[in-house]
């Protein structure tokens, strides 16, 4: 019988974690003692490892049923990294390599598999399994057996009938992040969990950062929102396929690399664009809502939605699809009053494809409705956009400032602008006194004159950068930096700006700037930014990493996760002991890639002096 303590062992020196995440101990030692288990944690929360743990130090084999083919071989990928011996059988490998898997399985190669529901019916599949030792059967996206949830998958109804034809039967784990009471019933009853212990964490993603932005072109907004985070992993969300196409088309004529993806795509089309996202060769990604269901790429850093979805289940399953490593990410909306109309088009259209009877159809137009009202709240209202996320889904809040969304900084009734003075500081600077207050604002702006072309200032790399804070404020924060001698105007006919005597503060960001509100009601929001620690460092491993990934032909994200990373570049570890204290530095991947990266850390600390320091 496995213990709790092999469990906080495995956690340490597989998956190289210090400590578990919260649902996470209370799943783990419900499993490892043999009690069934429900658990119900937000995407991102740290799911599989509440099942990889048990199955590792498992006797028998553990089967994860999934119905979401593309996320396995990631998920397996994944594993193998962490030396645990892991495998999947489904349809996207030929009859000859299935059966070829089922016969090392049966050699007790693997200690977990990965299945689709439909595969537990196959006679190749049942024979395997009577005959095998199994100790787990895991139920993930668990709310597909019921069909309260939002995707019933009728395949799921045959897990319990194949527990059932066991000759043991193995504890089962059932998982999710979305289940209302009702549909949690259903999961226990559907999948006949034995007085399963219920695991309940809080929905809260405090790593996120909400905003909404009510643009009046929403091309300009996302143009200069996607500028600012170049080099970010990026999602945009549109609601139908045309956006999807012309948003594509926009940010591609504006030198932007995106992939696209929509239902109307074939499917070599789409898995190409999934497979280049995944892998971190193509930055953004736009997309419709078909795009995500089994997307499992832990760094992407935002998510902007540039048309309101149609209610806020869906909105908080796509932003949630940023951040998934705990790495502080952004959830943009763009909401134009346009979006109302459109989203109870789409209503109508899937009532019509339904078939449902006239009753029920109204009483289902009745909800979807009440349910876009709640969006259209979301979107419009002033109070914090967390709380209003939470107390919809039935959680409720202790504060109603949770200070890390839009509603919340507007509040305030003023915002640190000392990031973005930073860069109107650098770019004067780099202009030597040439160009006037006008001519400043409109580079940050983007907008281009003649002027502008011929001395090639729009090909400076500040061009654009402000756009969507707008003309006013640009204004407003050079007024500020004028009034406190961080920028001076020099003494000509017609003033230019220059660096002033605090300008180096502000580059440092010692200098903090502050500016008021627009009082227009337009509300300029700037995401929080910690700065992480020794960023060079960060991008030093991250191309490591990079050249590590390509050579095995695996998304980057499998070698070591942006968390990671940054551990690592905080820590800076200069011996194995101390590469072992990195988060998600387990023993395995210490082997593999442990030297590699000390040798570069060395080299770091080498070339920035540290040595002589210690
Ligand atoms: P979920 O399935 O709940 O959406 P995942 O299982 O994909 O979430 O985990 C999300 C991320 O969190 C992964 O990168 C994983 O390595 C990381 N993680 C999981 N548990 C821990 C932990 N105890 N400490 C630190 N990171 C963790
Ligand atoms: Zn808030």
């Amino acid at each position: 019988m496995p213990t709790m303590a092999q469990a906080e062992h495995t956690l340490n020196s597989v998956f190289g974690y210090p400590e578990f995440r919260e649902g996470q101990k209370e799943s783990v030692e419900a499993l490892v003692e043999g009690n069934d288990v429900l658990s119900i944690m937000p995407t991102g929360a740290g799911k599989s490892l509440c099942y990889q743990i048990p199955a590792v130090i498992a006797e028998g084999i553990t089967l994860v049923i999934s119905p979401l083919i593309s996320l396995m071989k990631d998920q397996v990928n994944v594993l193998l990294q962490y030396g645990v011996e892991a495998t999947f059988i489904n349809s996207t490998l030929t009859p000859k390599q299935q059966i070829a898997e089922i016969e090392s399985a049966k050699q007790g190669k693997f200690k977990i598999i990965y299945i689709a529901p439909e595969r537990l019916t196959t006679e190749a599949f049942s024979e395997f399994a009577t005959h095998a030792d199994i100790s787990y059967i895991i139920v993930d996206e668990a709310h597909c057996v019921s069909q309260w949830g939002q995707d019933f998958r009728p395949a799921y109804l045959n897990i319990a009938p194949f527990i059932r034809s066991l000759k043991h039967r193995p504890v089962v784990g059932a998982f999710t992040a979305t289940a209302t009471i009702a549909v949690q019933k259903d999961i226990a009853r559907l999948l006949e969990l034995q007085n399963p212990k219920t695991v309940l964490t809080g929905f809260d993603r405090p790593n996120l950062y909400f905003e909404v932005i009510r643009p009046t072109d929403r091309d300009s907004v996302l143009l200069s929102y996607v500028l600012k985070r170049k080099g970010q992993s990026g999602i945009v969300y549109c609601v139908t396929r045309r956006a999807v196409e012309e948003t594509t088309e926009m940010l591609k004529a504006n030198g932007i690399e995106v992939a696209r993806y929509h239902a109307g795509l074939s499917d070599e089309e789409r898995s190409q664009a999934q497979e280049d996202f995944l892998q971190d060769k193509v930055p953004v990604i736009v997309a419709t809502n078909a795009f995500g269901m089994g997307i499992d790429k832990s760094n992407v850093q935002f998510v902007i939605h540039y048309q309101m979805p149609k209610d806020l289940e869906s909105y908080y399953q796509e932003a949630g699809r940023a951040g998934r490593d705990g790495e502080p990410a952004e959830c943009c909306l763009l909401y134009m009053k346009q979006d109302i109309p459109l989203a109870n088009y789409l209503i109508e259209h899937s009532l019509d494809n339904a078939f449902l009877d006239p009753e029920t159809a109204s009483n289902v137009r009745k909800q979807a409705e009440d349910r876009l009202q709640q969006m259209v709240v979301y979107a419009t209202g002033r109070g914090c956009l967390r709380n209003r996320i939470l107390s919809y889904f039935g959680e409720a809040t202790t504060s109603v400032y949770c200070g890390n969304c839009s509603a919340c900084l507007a509040q305030k009734g003023e915002q640190d602008v000392t990031r973005e003075a930073g860069l109107i500081v650098s770019l004067v600077m780099s202009l030597n006194g040439k160009y006037d207050r006008t001519m400043v604002t409109h580079i940050l702006c983007g907008k281009q004159n003649q002027r502008m072309i011929d001395e090639k200032l729009n090909e400076h790399n500040s061009f654009g950068a402000l756009a969507a804070m707008g003309e006013g404020n640009i204004y407003a924060i050079i007024d500020e930096l004028v009034g406190s001698e961080v920028l001076n105007l020099t003494d000509e006919e017609h003033p230019c700006l220059v660096a002033g005597h605090y300008a180096k503060d502000v580059l440092t960001g010692d200098y903090p700037v502050r500016i008021p509100l627009d009082r227009g009601g337009h509300q300029v929001v700037i995401p929080k930014h910690k700065e992480p620690e020794n960023e060079d460092l960060f991008r030093l491993l991250s191309k490591l990493r990079l050249a590590i990934a390509r050579e095995q032909r695996v998304p980057p994200f499998v070698i070591f996760s942006n968390s990671t990373l940054r551990d690592m570049a905080k820590r800076i570890p200069r011996n194995r002991g101390e590469m072992l204290r990195v988060n998600g530095v387990g023993e395995n991947k210490m082997n593999r890639y442990g030297d590699t990266f000390l040798t570069t850390i060395a080299f770091y600390a080498k070339m920035k002096g540290l040595d002589a320091k210690a």
